[in-house]
């Protein structure tokens, strides 16, 4: 069953949507453009409607590319195969922050208002990263409630995992319950959605919280983390 989360609240940093916007920590946005900034934010509270989404999948096999979940879901990488075999259950979730807001951010676009809607966009993104840390954060509870640890989350078109393999993960979502529907195209709208995997194992499993970037040996990988 898909478990819902709704009407929680979140907090917007402001230095992450400046990070957004390509600011970096030693030269921040001068005083007009901070102002413009605060109130874009103001704006974004009003118009967010967050809510999660996450539903919590056996695993049955890991096979070198390919982990196999109950109901014979199949995840395609060898990048998740290597995180999922110390794991025993996996958690697959969606965040989205609603449509308001990217209807909001066209309208300043059509309105010729746009650093308004590049900073009402960048808002956004940072309020779909809250999201998103607030149903990993779930989910981090509910694995320890269990004597369990979890993985970091991964989402569909990082490393060899493959966008069309959203149709995965929307096979378990109700797009009627979340609101987020998936094009032929694998993007999500409202496009301030994002969807993806955590995986849960024993918590003395030491390896179940690394990256899997620390063994590849892929030089020069822009998304090593
Ligand atoms: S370094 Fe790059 S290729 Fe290697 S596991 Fe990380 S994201 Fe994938």
């Amino acid at each position: 069953m898909v478990e819902a989360i709704r009407d929680f609240e979140l907090e917007i940093d402001k230095d992450e949507v400046c990070r957004f916007l390509g600011y970096r920590k030693s030269r921040g946005p001068n005083g007009s453009i901070s102002v413009i900034i605060d109130a874009e934010i103001g704006e974004a509270y009003n118009l967010i409607q967050p809510s999660c989404f996450y539903q919590l999948k056996d695993i049955k096999r890991v096979r070198q590319s390919q982990v196999i979940l109950e109901n014979n879901l199949t995840i395609d990488s060898a990048m998740l195969s290597r995180i999922f075999r110390h794991c025993h259950r996996v958690a697959i979730f969606l965040a989205t922050i609603g449509p308001r807001l990217e209807h909001r951010v066209t309208e300043l676009m059509e309105e010729g208002q746009i650093v308004r809607a590049m900073v009402l966009d960048a808002s956004g993104s940072e309020a779909a990263e809250r999201v998103t840390c607030h149903v990993q954060e779930r989910i981090s509870e509910l694995a320890a409630a269990d004597g369990d640890a979890i993985s970091l989350r991964y989402s569909p078109g990082y490393c060899d995992w493959d966008i069309s393999q959203q149709r995965v993960l929307f096979e378990v979502m109700d797009s009627t319950q979340t609101g987020v529907t998936l094009s032929n195209e694998c993007l999500m709208t409202p496009l301030k959605s994002v969807s993806g995997i955590i995986g849960l194992g024993e918590s003395d499993t030491y390896q179940l919280g690394l990256s899997a970037c620390l063994s590849c040996t892929t030089q020069d990988c822009p998304n090593r983390r």
